[in-house]
């Protein structure tokens, strides 16, 4: 089991309040039953219920309380997977299937936080910094692919010295600006969303985890603790903690924790010096920094992974980092650390399939969730109604086990990362 994870930090002490939530008692029949609170179980029950379904979503601690509620915040163009190994591996037809998708994922966040008027400090702009000069190379050459394949026009390259001014950093030998990125407040984010998927009509219940879930003639049974809900189809938008409930799934998605910190206000001079172009940035490393300032003008800055442990003290585990990048912001106070438990998947591409024909599920977004799980929530619900199509774009893409079986799982996804940590400190 992922560890339990009290503390949302920085987001959790800024974000709007959101209204209580009953817990489920009782027995109740819907169309539909979402499992999962976060931005794949909202926006599937947000567009279920605006297709007018009976729509049930059952949360088991809070909306937003896992990864959808503590993240970097990132909007990422294309998938953790670059286009052209995507074309090498799936075909040309299937990788431009999955680009289009992804690329509709960023304008589906920008559309619902339009739409719903959701208050959660959206900004364009995301810079992907290279860590040495062969990954300058590359990111150079995928950005050419972008554009010369997939038209893609929003990207470009900066060289060491525009890097330097445009992220007050002169760590990096190059960089990409995406201006088809972006970051927001993701706890503000998840609570908007939930606001207006109930507003469509979906009943959010919170605190009522699903214990077990079967199937019979009347439909789907998902079984919580003081309630039993009997559905049509059953939505499972767990992620990380998929496995809970699918058992068979639990060597499909493995999970990592990654680890932030939110510095006090820079104050007037810093802010202007560090991240100028206040866009989010993430470095070319396997076990990557990523960071972007907040709208009160803090450093969120987020680096190391853990598999095993979550060490007590956050800051001291990620200030290194930050103080590497910024020396300037080396003794800054940090006044919140938090972690939280990202989904993965060994071939890093998001695993969504059918667990029956009533059951799907949609999940291991590996690190790239705000846009991602925001689309997926939609492509689940249409496969729901009866449009599989664009969900099965991704069921398609085949899903690939974590070696080891369930003893050595997690030994050999430890040592993995060690692997990667040890990569990285080479380049
Ligand atoms: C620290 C961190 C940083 C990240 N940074 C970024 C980033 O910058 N950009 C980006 O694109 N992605 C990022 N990600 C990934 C992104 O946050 C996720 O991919 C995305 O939020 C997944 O959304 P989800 O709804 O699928 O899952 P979650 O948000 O994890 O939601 C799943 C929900 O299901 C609930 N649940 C679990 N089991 C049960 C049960 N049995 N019954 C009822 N409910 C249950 C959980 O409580 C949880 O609320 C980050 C993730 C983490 C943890």
């Amino acid at each position: 089991m992922p560890p339990t994870i009290p503390l949302q930090g920085y987001y959790a002490a800024s974000a709007r309040p959101a209204p209580e939530r009953p817990r489920f008692q009782g027995a109740r029949r819907a169309d539909f039953c979402v499992i999962g609170g976060g931005y794949t179980g909202l926006c599937a029950a947000l567009h279920l219920a605006q297709e007018g379904a009976k729509v049930v979503l059952l949360e088991a601690e809070t909306i937003g309380f896992a990864a959808s509620g503590r993240n970097g915040g990132q909007i990422h163009t294309g998938h953790r997977k670059d286009q052209a190994e995507l074309e090498t591996w799936l075909g040309p037809v299937h990788a431009r299937d999955l680009w289009t998708l992804a690329d509709e994922a960023k304008a589906e966040v920008r559309g619902l936080v339009r739409a719903h008027a959701i208050d959660c400090a959206l900004k364009d702009g995301l810079v992907i910094a290279a860590h040495n000069e062969a990954m300058a190379r590359a990111l150079a050459e995928d950005t050419e692919h972008l554009a010369g394949t997939y038209g893609y026009g929003l990207a470009r390259m900066m060289d060491k010295a525009e890097a330097e001014r445009q992220l007050g950093t002169s760590v990096y030998p190059a960089a990409r600006m995406d201006m088809g990125g972006g970051h927001l407040h993701p706890l503000n984010y998840a609570r908007g969303l939930a606001q207006a998927a109930q507003d469509a009509g979906a009943e959010l219940f919170e605190r009522s985890r699903v214990l077990a879930l079967d199937e019979d003639k009347a439909g789907v049974n998902i079984r919580c603790a003081d309630g039993l809900v009997t559905a049509g189809r059953a939505l499972l938008a767990c992620d990380a903690f998929s496995a809970a409930i699918a058992p068979e799934l639990a060597k499909y998605i493995g999970h990592v924790e990654s680890f932030i910190i939110a510095t006090a206000p820079l104050g007037e001079a810093l802010n202007r010096e560090i991240l100028p172009c206040d866009a989010a940035v993430a470095d070319t490393r396997h076990v990557l920094d990523y960071y972007r300032k907040s709208a009160d003008g803090r450093m969120l800055f987020a680096g190391r992974e853990s598999y095993w442990n979550v060490p007590s003290d956050v800051p001291a585990l990620v200030r290194p980092r930050m103080a590497h990048v910024f020396p300037k912001l080396a003794d800054v106070a940090v006044e919140y650390g938090w972690h939280g438990t990202v989904g993965i998947t060994r071939t890093r591409m998001p695993h969504f399939g059918r667990r029956s024909e009533r059951q799907l599920f949609a999940h291991g977004y590996s690190g790239q969730g705000v846009a991602l799980a925001t689309l997926g929530g939609r492509l689940m619900a249409q496969a729901a109604l009866g449009h599989p199509e664009r969900f099965d774009v991704i069921a398609r893409v085949p899903a690939q086990p974590f070696p080891g079986g369930q003893l050595l799982r997690r030994p050999l996804v430890a040592a993995a990362l060690m692997w990667f940590k040890l990569v990285d400190s080479i380049g």
